[in-house]
């Protein structure tokens, strides 16, 4: 479903992805573990090219991303088809990026009536019945500012959910909550991995990755050190510095 091969990124001098390569399956959870600044948001941040890659080439569901290839070289792709491609990628990010000027519903009706062309009330009929799935169907016509940030965040899973993604990618999606607050949200991604959402999850829940990952990356310094099942990279980490930082976060 998501093919990176051999990405490289660089912001000025700094490399911040030296080579990255990874796999995801369909219906499958990855999560990426790694120390601050070891690039994990820039690798997700390329899959749905918010940030170009130097090399390399990122493929979802078959198709290339950013690029189009005519005669072996790639060529990028217009900025109205990226727009395109993105939206079968939903993207939760850590502060929620919620429109605070839309009410919870109008945030979820949006993307699907400007970006699909969706008919806004059967838009309005499927964010409510999402928002039913998120356990939000009582704060429909409330403001973002009104809910909890676990709320808040439960509405930007449900607007990603809203353009049936074939694939989800979350930034670290509990750690600006209060801590009685990450369990709801977990609660919600643990449902869509449930139902065979395909996910990439940035995230410092170890517990969660060890229960809903089917796949543990971890990465530092622009690279991933190991990957593997969770019984496999959370309990036995072959590397030195995946043990270093476990004991850190554990
Ligand atoms: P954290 O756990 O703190 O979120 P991270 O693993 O997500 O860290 P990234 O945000 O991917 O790390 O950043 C990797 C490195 O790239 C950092 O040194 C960061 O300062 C740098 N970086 C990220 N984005 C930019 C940018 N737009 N311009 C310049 N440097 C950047
Ligand atoms: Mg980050």
């Amino acid at each position: 479903m998501v093919d990176i091969r051999s990405v490289h990124k660089s912001f000025g001098p700094l490399e911040v992805l030296k080579g990255i390569d990874l796999s995801v399956r369909a219906g499958e959870v990855t999560v990426v573990l790694g120390p601050s600044g070891s690039g994990k948001s820039t690798l997700l941040r390329t899959i749905n090219h918010l940030e170009k890659v130097d090399r390399g080439a990122v493929s979802v569901d078959g198709t290339l991303i950013g690029y189009r290839r005519v005669g072996g070289r790639l060529h990028e792709l217009p900025e109205r088809e990226v727009l395109k491609q993105r939206t079968r990628i939903g993207f939760v990010f850590q502060n929620f990026h919620l429109f605070p000027h839309l009410t919870v519903v109008e945030n979820v009706v949006e993307a699907p009536v400007s970006a699909l062309k969706r008919p806004r009330e059967q838009a309005v009929r499927d964010a409510r019945r999402l928002l039913e799935r998120v356990g939000l169907a009582d704060k429909a016509d409330a403001y973002p500012k009104q809910l909890s940030g676990g709320q808040q965040q439960r509405v930007a899973i449900a607007r990603a959910l809203a353009l049936e993604p074939k694939l989800l990618l979350f930034d670290e999606p509990t750690s600006a909550l209060d801590p009685e607050l990450v369990g709801e949200v977990l609660d919600v991604i643990r449902d869509l991995a449930r139902q065979g959402t395909t996910m990439i999850v940035v995230t410092h829940e170890i517990g969660f990755a060890r229960e809903v990952a089917d796949t543990v990356v971890f990465m530092a310094d622009g690279r991933i050190v190991e990957q593997g099942p969770p019984g496999q990279v959370l309990d036995a980490p072959r590397e030195e510095r995946t043990r270093a930082f476990l004991s850190k976060v554990l």
